[in-house]
């Protein structure tokens, strides 16, 4: 089947500077965990997305000198000509697809760490790093900015020679020196480069003469520029950035543009829909004649090309959606539009780069396993055996591997309790903000649907006597898991006796997020009256559960033992979103503070760092903890093992949260790995390292 004519704009060609992108699909950089430091798993990652049509595929940004080394993240790295082979290998492989390639240069000045390097931290002016490191970065003299400009150039010219096609020059994230000169609260220069906006941004506009004239013979040169921080006017704000667009329009080959800094660019999926840049950026292709490449989370094809129609955008840029879904391009191009497994905008690909792990996703469990399992997010080994499986749980586990082994063609029978398929998927999209979660459901059922070899069952509950007539070889019990109620969590356990620790959990009703997701607001039973929710799990649970309540006009407080509220989505960049909507929705937060007692109309709190006790009322309290794993199923299955045999079965697994209860992302992986390794033996460790 043929594309719609009305995509074809997305499929034309586009001349930057020196080069030309094959199609208007840009694969912006983005952080991978990886770096320097998995060379051969970064390239892998980068490949596939060549590989799936992008025109062109960035690195992130890449450290150019020792001086602003970002230690513990790993990023790229050019410092000298030995961080040259692992780069020329990855633009081997993105050139292999017809896709050029691009790299993000940067210097973070006093938003580096040098933890490694041990180097002095340098800036503008004399001020404290940025992310709470106890040396201050020192002025830089101009002698320094000398410097600095030659080690962007010679870092520029190895990029040429490891093959890169196009360079950037990075104003963007506040994590670049060239944008740290824009700012007022980072530039308190009195000499040409401070002061005025013509001498704050005279070093961006020296680096681009400086690149090109290094370069500008084979390379392109991209702005990556940031048009609002969102701070005011300490920050780059808009009125300023339309200047500074006016006054260097036509000295890149391509305009980059995004808001700053990165929990606004890439903001959750919680807080802004589709395009939402669109009123930061579209000023920009007003200004220059040269093409400007933007983001917004596109996953919608008509979105796009209405981006490139209406003048607001010449090239998709794109980090979350290609993450998602590697072969978005390619998919739209041949008609497959359908097929687009949509990024749910959660934010756990940022998590990889907070922890300096390899970068995984929600969407594609394949992410990050390109080279190290050898896994490709479109083809999966056929299947090495005519056994057929029966999977117990339609959750985020259960769907994914029934997909994975249907597409493997196995014969795949996939029986859910309930009326409705998704899990916990369906349940928590029902939550403020997360109805983009769904795709994670609908993805999976829109492949399993076109797949005649997968049968599914709804209102289909499994005991171990249906499992053992079914006939299955293989049984995945994908059951899912529940909230606890008994307050046990990382912060209580149990007394020597065996009683619940927090006085009173016995006695009065305590309610969990399921009972939430059960639609208990909505029911006459639920007091009238405060809402304590206690938080003793740090994500996002709690805060979307604050979120729910809140909406009903109760008075909230949400408390938690930890010293910081829901510390874990500073790793996906939600943390500033949830204050503010906190704050807007009054609720109250109160850290540091644990349950020691239950009584009927409050709790008793105690402060975790002096002991002190004070009371709080409480008409009801949700308790957010931990869970426990729905594996009933499994330990009946396991029990009548001698039965297994005669009834033909050969294996019975556990996967996602029935085995371990975790993310989305979690389930959805232990699905797909169910599936790829079905039939097949793994090693000790399993993968490659
Ligand atoms: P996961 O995140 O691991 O996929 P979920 O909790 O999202 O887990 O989904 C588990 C699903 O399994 C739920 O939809 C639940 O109704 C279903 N389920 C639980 N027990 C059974 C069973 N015995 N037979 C069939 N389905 C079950
Ligand atoms: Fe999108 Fe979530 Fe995947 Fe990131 S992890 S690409 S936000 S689906």
């Amino acid at each position: 089947m043929g594309r719609p004519s009305r995509y074809d704009i997305l499929f034309t060609p586009v001349t930057i500077g020196p080069v030309t992108a094959k199609n208007r699909f840009f694969q912006v950089p983005h952080c991978n965990g990886m770096g320097h430091a998995m060379s051969e798993a970064h390239a892998a990652m980068r490949e596939v997305k060549a590989e799936g049509g992008w025109a062109v595929i960035a690195t992130e940004e890449c450290e150019i000198h020792p001086s602003g080394d970002v230690s513990p993240y790993v990023e790229a790295r050019l410092w000298d000509d030995r961080d040259i082979p692992p780069l020329a290998l990855l633009c081997d492989k993105v050139h292999a697809h017809g896709a050029l390639a691009a790299i993000e240069l940067t210097h973070n000045g006093p938003t580096a760490s040098n933890l490694y390097s041990r180097e002095i931290l340098i800036a503008p002016s004399h001020q404290p790093s940025k992310y709470g490191y106890p040396q201050q970065a020192r002025a830089m003299s101009k002698r320094d900015i000398a410097e600095y400009r030659r080690w962007h150039c010679d870092a520029a010219r190895r990029a040429r020679r490891a093959g890169f096609d196009i360079v950037y020059v990075y104003a963007a994230h506040d994590l670049s020196l060239a944008m740290h000169f824009l700012q007022r609260r980072r530039n308190h220069r009195l000499d040409e480069y401070g002061g005025r906006l013509e001498n704050r941004a005279r070093l961006l506009k020296e680096l681009l003469l400086d690149t090109r004239e290094a370069v500008g013979d084979r390379c392109a040169v991209a702005l990556r520029f940031a048009t609002e921080e969102l701070l005011g006017d300490g920050g780059v704000t808009l009125a300023e950035a339309q200047d500074i667009v006016a006054l260097l329009a036509e000295l890149p080959d391509l305009w980059d543009v995004n808001i700053a800094a990165w929990y606004n660019d890439s903001i959750p999926s919680r807080y802004a829909a589709e395009g939402a840049q669109e009123p930061f950026i579209a000023f920009v292709k007003k200004t220059t004649t040269r093409p400007v490449v933007g983001v917004g989370r596109f996953t919608s094809p008509d979105t796009m090309a209405a981006q490139i129609r209406r003048g607001i955008l010449d090239m998709i840029g794109a980090a979350r959606p290609s993450i998602a879904d590697p072969f978005l391009p390619l998919k739209i191009e041949q008609g497959r539009s359908d097929e687009i497994r949509e990024c749910i905008g959660c934010n756990i690909c940022v998590s990889g780069d907070m922890t300096s792990t390899p970068i995984r996703c929600t969407q594609n469990p394949t992410m990050g396993e390109e080279w190290r399992k050898g896994w490709h997010p479109e083809r999966i080994a056929p299947a090495a055996t005519d056994a057929r499986i029966l999977i117990a749980g339609g959750g985020p586990a259960g769907l994914e591997a029934a997909r994975a082994l249907g597409q493997r063609g196995y014969e795949v029978h996939l029986a859910e309790a309930g009326r409705e398929l998704g899990g916990r998927v369906s349940r928590e999209a029902r939550l403020p903000g997360l109805a983009e979660w769904a795709r994670v459901r609908d993805w999976r059922l829109g492949r399993l649907a076109a797949m005649p070899n997968a049968s599914l069952y709804r209102e289909s509950p499994l005991d171990a006597a249906t499992v053992l007539e079914f006939g299955a070889r293989h049984v995945a019990l994908a059951t899912g898991s529940h909230w606890r109620r008994d307050g046990f969590g990382r912060s209580n356990a149990y007394t020597a006796d065996g009683e619940c620790f927090i006085a009173g959990f016995a006695r009065h009703p305590v309610f969990t997020p399921d009972d939430i997701l059960d639609g208990v607001l909505e029911r006459d039973a639920f007091p009238a009256g405060d809402v304590v929710i206690f938080d003793d799990d740090e994500f996002y649970t709690a805060g979307v559960i604050a979120e729910a309540v809140a909406a009903t006009g109760r008075r909230v407080t949400l408390t938690t033992p930890a010293d910081q509220l829901a510390a874990w989505c500073r790793n996906t960049l939600d943390y500033p979103h949830l204050r503010h909507r906190l704050a807007a929705l009054n609720v109250t937060v109160l850290v540091s503070h644990n349950i020691k007692a239950l009584a009927a109309d409050h709790l008793v709190l105690t402060d975790v760092w002096n002991g002190r006790e004070s009371t709080l009322p409480c008409a009801a309290l949700i308790a957010v903890t931990s869970r426990l794993p729905d594996d009933a199923l499994y330990r009946e299955l396991a029990a009548r093992e001698s039965d297994w045999a005669a009834a033909g079965i050969a294996t019975v697994r556990l996967i996602g949260d029935a085995e371990a209860p975790g993310l989305i992302a979690h389930a959805v992986y232990s699905g797909h790995r169910y599936a790829r390794e079905l039939d097949h033996p793994c090693r000790e460790v399993p993968f490659k390292r």
